[in-house]
């Protein structure tokens, strides 16, 4: 660091004017060194961790590292205003964004502003809450046991995720890790028919980190098509703002999600992703001079992740039954799990979806690697009929697995085993799924249950997605009673069961002749 003599020289004379009055706290400080959106500040002795330091000329600060004789603080926003010698005053306020349902539908930067350019948004004082909000303790908390669909047959039957979870998702680059996050949040329509007034409305919100803005925009215009984007929040911190406001967004969606669900709301919230929110900390802590450590990342990293997943739960009933569901994305490098981000998040959630560059590329898409993907709450979520039939898809699909790599000796194959392998091929035809097309529940039942229990055997295999498709127009065609029945009940039964073989089987009679 550099200093300069003249500077050097008033430090020294105020820590020699101020020795004797020790016991008067300053709030007044002076600017050592400036640069790289990071600057270090003498004299703030009564300085709070993560407060809002006043730079003037409309430049605000964050005290990030407190020292004995200096506060690194990180600039949020430019720079260049900031002169070596200049006054900063502390402001006694922690840094906060504004929260409410008056966000939905916008797109809004990680102090909250709006970056849409539709206009302002009203916002009252009592609306804005500290960005670093404190995570519910146990008492507080309440068992996950209320689904949150996402409309993807992979996951709602496999690894079902949980209102107040924390689920992991984790792949390579381009293997379709957003493309889930929005299904799931289109899928959200359906619980409060798309109006975030509507108590029942799940409220979805994205925060990109670290993205393209095309990439941003994408996505918001992909919401916008879909009519998703009226009960959603989008916090943009593309990847040319500063690297603070890129680890803020976390952060402030956080804790605009916690507001509603301290109102008795539900919200799903995916960060995506933290890998690119880990780079953005390393690089600001670097600057800050933190000692780097493993990955030359800084040793609270881990904190970092920890203290933002920790507040997503599911509330008790008398703090108002509200919950909010976090979906973390984390990029991995040609599928290296064992890297230091991805381990340190896989500890921290209640389980991971893998996506596989393999699976993607082979059509099978999504892409998830069924064998290893656990959801280690969600399964008490799942709604009984889904549970009953998704026990036995997992084991067929273990068995095809194992089975699978025989395949190529067909002929030789006993009957049993080629049995296995043809039931498992039908099951992974199911599994693949479009984008925004996601599946009510009891749909996925019907159609998961012709698949297990065999009855799809006998279509060939090129057939399987287009008999899927036309079994399940007829079902809402001719059978809409079950299906609504199936849909409220929830129950599966043997009784079910054998009016579901006997549609079944009709069906197939007409499609295949
Ligand atoms: P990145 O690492 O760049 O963020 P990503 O893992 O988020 O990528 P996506 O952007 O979601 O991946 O998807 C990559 C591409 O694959 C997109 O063009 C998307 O449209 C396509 N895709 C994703 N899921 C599916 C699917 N189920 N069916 C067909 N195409 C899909
Ligand atoms: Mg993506």
């Amino acid at each position: 660091m550099d200093l300069k003599p003249s500077e050097v020289a008033t430090v020294l004379k105020e820590e020699i004017e101020g020795f004797q009055g020790k016991l008067q706290k300053s709030s007044v400080g002076t600017v050592l060194m400036v640069g790289d959106g990071v600057a270090r500040v003498h004299g703030l002795d009564d300085c709070m961790m993560s407060e809002l330091l006043d730079f003037g000329n409309g430049v605000f600060g964050l005290a990030l590292n407190l020292e004995e004789d200096n506060v690194g603080a990180v600039l949020l926003g430019s720079d260049t205003k900031v002169k070596e010698g200049g006054t900063v005053r502390t402001t006694g306020r922690v840094i906060s964004v504004p929260t409410g349902l008056q966000i939905c539908g916008r797109v809004v930067d990680s102090l909250g502003r709006p970056v849409d350019g539709k206009g302002a948004i009203a916002f009252k004082d009592t609306d804005y809450r500290p960005i670093e909000g404190r995570s519910p303790s146990v008492p507080e908390r309440e068992p996950v046991k209320q689904p949150l669909q996402t409309g993807i047959k992979a996951i709602d039957s496999m690894i079902p995720i949980g209102r107040g979870q924390r689920e992991l998702i984790i792949g390579d680059r381009q293997t379709g890790k957003t493309a889930l996050i929005l299904d799931t949040f289109i899928n959200q329509k359906s619980t409060g028919g798309g109006d975030p007034n509507n108590p029942e409305q799940v409220i979805c919100i994205y925060v990109a980190v670290g993205q393209k803005q095309s990439t941003v925009k994408a996505v918001v215009e992909k919401l916008e098509q879909c009519g998703a984007m009226p009960y959603c929040i989008v916090v943009s911190a593309p990847a040319s703002t500063d690297a603070a406001m890129q680890f803020l967004s976390c952060y402030a969606g956080a804790a605009m999600g916690e507001r509603l669900r301290d109102e008795g709301r539900h919200v799903v919230i995916a960060y995506d992703d933290l890998y690119k929110q880990a780079l953005a900390y390393r690089q600001t802590m670097l600057l800050l001079r933190r000692p780097p450590g493993r990955e030359a990342f800084p040793g609270d990293v881990f904190n970092l992740h920890s203290k933002l997943l920790e507040r997503a739960a599911k509330l008790s009933k008398a703090k108002g039954g509200g919950s909010m569901t976090a979906l973390p994305v984390v990029e991995t490098q040609e599928g290296d799990v064992s890297a230091y981000i991805p381990t340190n998040v896989i500890s921290i959630t209640d389980g991971q979806i893998f996506l596989e560059s393999s699976l993607f590329n082979a059509g099978q898409r999504p892409a998830v690697n069924a064998g290893i993907s656990v959801s280690r709450v969600g399964g008490s979520a799942q709604t009984p009929a889904m549970k009953k039939i998704a026990g036995g898809l997992r084991i067929q699909l273990a068995q095809f697995r194992e089975l699978a790599a025989f395949a190529q000796f067909g002929s030789d194959l006993d009957k049993a085993t080629q049995q296995a392998i043809t039931r498992g091929q039908r099951m992974t035809e199911l599994l693949k799924q479009a984008q925004y097309g996601p599946v009510p529940v009891e749909e996925q039942v019907a159609i998961l249950y012709a698949g297990s229990s065999g009855a799809l055997d006998s279509v060939p295999l090129a057939k399987v997605q287009d008999f899927e498709k036309r079994y399940l127009a007829h079902l809402r065609a001719n059978h809409g009673d079950l299906m609504e029945s199936l849909r409220k009940d929830k129950k599966w039964s043997d009784d079910l069961a054998k009016k579901f073989d006997a549609i079944c089987e009709s069906f197939k009679k007409e499609f295949l002749g």
